[in-house]
């Protein structure tokens, strides 16, 4: 039985709460051995991250809530030259404040860029996943807790089988999985130059990635396409009727695409 922390992005208001109580938890109270007080500025065990997508008007905003994996395999314990480093038998990994030399050499393994370093107590630190709570009976860590939409879920991981269907987690076998990251989108605005009206209805076909993909501009003449996996390549084909058919090669997928206002000629 371990318990796991399930990320639903697509729930997350960007609020920070999650951020602000795990600062409150950590900030200025010690709770050595589980780690040491965390400095008031520098520090963000929890770090909510803000992803901005497209360019005005056709932006989508949303955010991540980061921390410790909680690493089945952690780099961190195997470049740690003092075993400050362990993982506990429920998967959390703490850092033993009273061994951290202050080497910073977890800092430079971990992959995940979660590890933080006290200057005042030169000492390495990071989430503990609230062990010290969750030892003494507490259900929640803080940052689970304060979320008001729960899109931080801490629970155990058989519970949360059906929730899991489409996550994955941040590192294979950790504590930290993740659902609905957005991908990339490609989306544009088809109007008639002419009139100076948008086309409602036009017919987008994008193709690329062995897939072809069928949107309609809706009553703003807008169309999107999301999800799309990043890094991928495609061709837009925009057709309508009494309008000639207009297309768009090689639309890389590397961030999110605004086309724009497409402008279509009349036959
Ligand atoms: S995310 Fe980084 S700090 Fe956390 S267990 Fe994995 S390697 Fe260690
Ligand atoms: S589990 Fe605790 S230490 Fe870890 S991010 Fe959440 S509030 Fe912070
Ligand atoms: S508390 Fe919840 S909704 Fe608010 S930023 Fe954190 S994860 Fe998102």
């Amino acid at each position: 039985m371990s318990k796991i922390f399930l990320i639903d992005v697509a729930k997350c208001s960007g609020c920070y709460n999650c951020q602000l109580a795990c600062k409150d938890e950590h900030c200025e109270n010690d709770w050595t051995p589980y780690a040491a007080p965390q400095p008031l500025t520098g520090h963000f065990w929890c770090k909510v991250s803000e992803h901005v997508q497209g360019t005005i008007p056709k932006v989508k905003i949303h955010y991540i809530a980061k921390m410790c994996a909680h690493c089945a395999d952690a780099e961190c314990i195997k470049a740690c030259p003092e075993n400050a480093i362990s993982r506990r038998g429920d998967g959390f990994v703490l850092i033993d404040p009273a061994k951290c030399s202050g080497c910073k050499k977890c800092m430079d393994a971990c992959p995940y860029d979660v590890i933080y370093f006290n200057s005042e107590l030169k000492i390495a630190q990071k989430c503990t996943g609230c062990a010290h709570l969750l030892d003494n009976g507490v259900k929640q860590p803080r940052c689970s807790e304060a979320c008001p939409t729960d899109a931080i879920v801490f629970a155990e991981e058989s519970e949360l089988a059906e929730e899991l269907k489409g996550a994955s987690p941040l590192a294979p076998g950790g504590k930290i999985y993740y659902k609905n990251i957005p991908g990339e989108f490609i989306g544009g605005t088809v109007y008639d130059p002419i009139e100076k009206e948008v086309i409602i209805g036009a017919v987008c076909l994008l193709t690329g990635g062995g897939l072809t993909l069928r949107a309609e501009t809706d009553s703003y003449g807008d169309f999107w396409f999301r999800d799309l996996p990043r890094g991928g390549e495609y061709t837009l084909e925009i057709s309508a009727k009494g309008f000639k058919t207009k297309q768009f090669a090689q639309i890389r997928t590397d961030k999110s695409v605004n086309l724009d206002d497409i402008p279509l000629e009349k036959e």
